[in-house]
């Protein structure tokens, strides 16, 4: 618990004590001491409402329900309704406190994630040790990395072997080996043995720094709603004190009420008016579900997203890698050429290059081959390529001459559920590799549980016609675009969208960011790629596919907690001040169901906390 809420729990329960004496002893003690015990307990516990009400005013320039309710207090206490004066105070503080309950909740999993920074690093430097900030790292340090510590900034491994554990940044907890040459991640834990690393980006460039700015935004990134009721507030707190103004003079100038009936039914206009439960009703639910959800690993951009998360109607689906789990393996070869040894190691040393999980199963396969110097270019969705001794080589999907040899061997690859991945020189197909990747095994229930939720879901792939079908069928989705490049399905997505489809697009960023940025909601699976990090809305932690349905379930629930929420705020409100007209409300019944119901509104969204 912080400080702030610590003292602010303290003040509660002191004014508890208070109020309660007061009351116990009220038949005994003169109006002075009452005076004295129930305002000593207005002071205390107003005491943060009034610093907020004013710190509110001087920055929106405007007044704002906690001026309102420190008026309507004072106002108990001209009409010496002492006692409910404390009382209003009080109660308006405790929902205080159990909204910065929650808002401490979700801050707690953001610092949480700060605490997955490094903050040490041991460099290397003429042979000596230094312990320096991780954040004084700069690129191109040479740094020991010991058993047991945090890598502490990101690079590559320049001596050594080990097993690090990244589950902070893939979810997978699996330790992963490295050796000389691989990438080490910043904030993930060397468990094996000592290695050396060189940095190769700055610590605010880094994979974890970016998660952290990623979830930092979601705490300044409102729901619309909430901007509403925000701009509501400053007026409607101007319409509360007109209509208790009114209330005071009116009546009586006509001769319909006394004066001090008028002032009474004034001061139960400002109490039971204002606008507390519905101020209340939105922010606590949101941030108890962005608090929940990141204890699954789902990190959401912010309340924003939350809304359109609950609005969602198609949901689609990249294959590799989200669909699929992306490690894909190389089942068969077929090659019809002079050398084929030369030719393995042309495409060893071209797909070493890429970054794609076709070409890393690849590479893992020609591991064997010897690795030739030369300049490939990548073309996202196609493939990669590049010339050797005068002949141009591309492995992938290339649009290539394919002889009637190979024609057939190529077709009932793809119809038994592989992908193939072709290699051309000069424009014809020289051979070809069969891979498999597998489905990830909650696809079928989640794709399920989404045609439940009549949300319709699509696949979109790179891949060929015939493997991506079999995938699909795997899965049990229905709808697929095959052949796509990362234009295509940009494409795609927005014309659904212009279809006036809400879309989610789930994917894994390698050749599919574009399409994230554009849709409504663009999940990352998995944050291994600085890409999706900054182009998508969601992240998955894990790759979970269930965290789809999840997401969404949670958004919907949080919608339908708020809506609950402000019919219940206003109603209240609409009943205590028709009543109030005529006579019915006395200040203590006021004081209790306004509050109350700021209580349960607040009460009714730390619900989202829960599993
Ligand atoms: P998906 O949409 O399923 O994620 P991609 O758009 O990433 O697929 O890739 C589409 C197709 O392009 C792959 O099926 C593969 O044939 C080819 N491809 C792309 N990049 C490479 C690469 N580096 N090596 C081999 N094949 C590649
Ligand atoms: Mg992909």
């Amino acid at each position: 618990m912080s400080n702030r809420l610590k003292l602010e729990t303290i003040y509660i329960v002191i004014s508890f004590i208070l109020i309660l004496t007061g009351t116990i002893f009220k038949s005994y003690i003169g109006g002075i001491s009452q005076v004295f015990i129930y305002g000593l307990a207005f002071i205390i516990s107003g005491f943060y409402i009034a610093q907020e009400g004013v710190i509110k005013t001087i920055k929106n320039k405007g007044l704002n329900v906690e001026l309102l309710m420190i008026l309507a207090a004072v106002g108990s206490f001209i009409l010496r309704e002492y006692a409910e004066g404390a009382i209003l105070i009080f109660i308006f503080a405790l929902s205080g406190l159990l909204e910065n309950y929650a808002n401490s909740k979700s801050e707690k999993a953001l610092t949480n994630l700060l605490n997955l920074a490094p903050s040490l690093a041991i460099l290397l430097k003429d042979g000596k040790e230094i312990e320096i900030g991780a954040e004084d790292l700069k690129v191109g340090d040479n740094v020991i990395v010991k058993v047991g510590s945090q890598v502490p900034a990101d690079g590559t491994i320049i001596f050594g072997a080990t097993s690090i554990n990244e589950a902070m940044i893939t979810g997978e907890f699996l330790p992963v080996d490295k050796k000389v040459g691989d990438e080490v991640f910043s904030g993930t834990i060397n468990e094996s043995s000592t290695f050396i690393m060189s940095v190769s980006k700055d610590t605010n460039e880094s994979i974890v720094q970016k998660i952290i700015d990623f979830v930092k935004t979601a705490h300044s990134n409102q729901t619309k709603t909430e901007t509403f009721i925000e701009r509501f507030e400053k007026i409607y707190v101007y319409i509360i004190i007109m209509l208790a103004i009114l209330t005071t003079i009116l009546p009586p100038l006509i001769g319909l009420w006394t004066f001090t009936d008028a002032i009474y039914r004034g001061i139960v206009v400002l109490v039971v008016g204002s606008p507390c439960a519905l101020v209340a009703s939105v922010s606590p639910a949101v941030l108890s579900s962005l608090s929940n959800t990141s204890r699954k690993g789902i990190l959401i951009k912010g309340g924003k997203h939350l809304e359109v998360l609950s609005k969602i109607d198609t949901v689609i689906l990249d294959k590799t890698g989200t669909i699929t789990e992306g490690k894909p393996e190389v089942k068969e070869l077929y090659f019809e050429t002079v050398n084929e040894t030369l030719v393995y190691d042309i495409v060893y040393s071209l797909e070493k290059h890429s970054t794609h999980p076709l070409a890393k199963a690849v590479v893992e396969y020609l591991k064997d081959s010897n690795e030739i110097k030369l300049i490939s270019k990548e073309l996202p969705g196609k493939g990669i390529e590049g010339t050797y001794d005068g002949n141009m080589y591309q492995v992938g999907n290339f649009n290539i001459e394919i002889p009637l040899t190979f024609k057939e061997k190529i077709h009932k690859a793809n119809k038994g559920g592989f992908t193939t991945v072709n290699v051309s020189m000069n424009g014809i197909l020289i051979g070809f590799f069969s891979l498999i990747d597998k489905v990830r095994p909650e696809v079928k229930n989640t794709i399920n549980h989404l045609n439940d939720l009549k949300i319709r879901t699509i696949m979109m792939t790179g891949d060929n016609r015939y493997s991506a079908n079999n995938i699909a069928q795997n899965a049990g989705i229905k709808y697929v675009f095959s052949d796509l490049l990362p234009e295509d399905k940009y494409r795609h997505v927005k014309s659904l969208k212009a279809e006036g489809k809400i879309v989610m697009m789930v994917g894994d960023g390698i050749n599919d960011a574009p399409a994230l940025a554009v849709s409504d909601i663009g999940v990352a699976m998995g944050s291994g790629t600085d890409v999706s990090l900054e182009t998508s809305d969601v992240v998955f932690m894990n790759n979970h596919i269930q965290n789809i349905e999840k997401s969404i379930l949670l958004a919907k629930r949080m919608k339908l907690i708020s809506l609950q929420n402000i019919i219940f705020s206003i109603s209240i409100i609409g009943i205590l001040l028709v009543s109030n007209i005529f006579g019915l409300v006395i200040l203590p019944v006021g004081v209790l169901a306004h509050e109350g119901s700021t209580i349960l509104v607040i009460l009714n969204s730390l619900r989202l906390l829960r599993k």
